[in-house]
């Protein structure tokens, strides 16, 4: 199935020189959901993944059912403010703008096998904010997965340790 037919360019949104990748129309495609949501879970189904972990909100749309389909758990990843139990909280600068993230400080127990999920890879900064906040609460991060790469953005760089995989590039 060629999903990037489901991706939609939107040119400078919400800034102008972003043109922003807008999935929305593949969330409306219950083929190409399901395509990609099984493709992702493809790339770990053998590693025993425990728990799913994605950034607000494009994280849970896709991290949600990739964790019903590898048979995790999901947690959240919240802007400031949002979460109502105990939090650790990182800061991240995103390629149009900065922001605090926090996690339940309860969400990730010691070893827990992880997969980080979230639908776009840019700059990586949102990606590493959330990588730092699983490490902090020990978490064993096996893989981190995209549904979009930007690859000229090199956020791949601030994630060499890891195993990123990507459906897409741009
Ligand atoms: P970054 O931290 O630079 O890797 O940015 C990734 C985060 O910002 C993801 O949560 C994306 O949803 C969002 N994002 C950044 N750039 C774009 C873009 N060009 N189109 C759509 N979403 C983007």
């Amino acid at each position: 199935m060629d999903i990037k037919e489901f991706i939609r360019n939107v040119p400078d949104f919400p800034r102008k020189g972003i043109q922003f990748k807008d999935i929305t129309p593949l969330l409306a495609n219950g083929q190409a959901l399901r395509f990609v949501i099984k493709s992702l879970a493809d790339e770990f189904r053998d590693k025993d993944i425990e728990l799913v972990v994605g950034p607000e909100a494009r994280g849970f749309l896709i991290g949600a059912p990739l964790a019903y389909e590898l048979g995790a758990g999901f947690v959240p990843v919240r802007k400031e403010g949002k979460l109502p139990y105990h939090t650790l909280k990182g800061e991240y600068t995103l390629e149009y703008g900065e922001d605090k993230l926090e996690i339940h400080t309860d969400s990730i127990k010691k070893g827990q096998k992880v997969l980080i999920v979230d639908d776009l890879l840019a700059t990586g900064g949102t990606i590493k904010t959330v990588v730092d906040l699983v490490e902090k609460l020990e978490g064993n991060i096996v893989g981190l997965a995209f549904l979009i790469e930007l690859g000229f953005l090199e956020g791949r760089k601030v994630l060499a340790r890891y195993d990123v995989r990507s459906l897409l590039e741009f």
